[in-house]
């Protein structure tokens, strides 16, 4: 690194932030879409997932941290994609993340919604090598109920998770701060919920260094 933006961190966090920076800049590739559980890869690799409203930017976060466009597709009809994409990390393979369908997508209709929880659920529930869901939840709107109903899920899973602030670029350093600390606030009460909000930026590239040493942390 040419410039080290992390100089206020101590050595150990350093050299977590390096191996991740490292690990992401390696081979990552797509491996396949499930749209049910009897189409998941076999479980032979720990598992990072991600989880967010639809347009909440999940695609543009999952390309940001690999550094790499059109390895996370964007979904021109939200809300209807309901499949779990796997990306492999490593050659060997180390690990692997999951991108799973958006949510809360307003004109979604019934039956879609019925099978986002179905699939969801069951993932969640039968997947023992998933170590950890990371939850996008956009800077400007702060939590939201359809974002509680899967906060809901993962605590009744027992899956671990953490929340990630996207967009923050669209809003004010003093409001990012106001919306980090009430997120934090309220997954304080979370069973299964990490206490330590990432706030990011896709487009600035703020918090990647952060959010791929913490999905290595995850892998722990
Ligand atoms: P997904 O539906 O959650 O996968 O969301 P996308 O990644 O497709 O992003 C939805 C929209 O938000 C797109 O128009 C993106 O360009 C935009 N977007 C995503 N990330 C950022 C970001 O960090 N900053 C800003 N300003 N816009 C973003």
């Amino acid at each position: 690194m040419d410039h080290n933006p992390h100089s206020d961190i101590d050595d150990d966090t350093a050299a977590r932030i390096e191996e991740a920076r490292r690990i992401f800049s390696g081979p990552i590739s797509f491996l396949k879409s499930a749209p049910g559980l009897n189409f998941l890869p076999p479980a032979d690799v720990p598992e990072v997932a991600f989880a967010g409203r639809s347009n909440v930017g999940k695609s543009s976060l999952i390309n940001a941290l690999a550094n790499r466009n059109g390895l996370a597709r964007t979904s021109n009809t939200p809300g209807r994609t309901q499949e779990l994409n796997f990306f492999d990390v490593g050659e060997p393979l180390r690990f692997r993340l999951v991108d799973m369908p958006g949510y809360g997508y307003a004109k979604a209709p019934k039956d879609v919604v019925k099978q986002w929880r179905f699939l969801v659920n069951d993932f969640l529930r039968g997947r023992a090598v998933l170590k950890r869901a990371l939850v996008l939840v956009d800077a400007r709107h702060g939590l939201k109920d359809v974002d509680r109903t899967l906060l809901d899920m993962l605590d009744e899973a027992a899956v671990s998770y953490r929340m990630v602030l996207t967009k923050a670029d669209k809003v004010k350093a003093t409001d990012l701060a106001i919306v980090t600390e009430q997120t934090a606030a309220e997954v304080r009460k979370r069973p299964a919920a990490h206490p330590q909000i990432i706030p990011t930026s896709s487009e600035k590239g703020m918090g990647l260094p952060e959010l791929r040493a913490a999905v290595i942390e995850a892998l722990d």
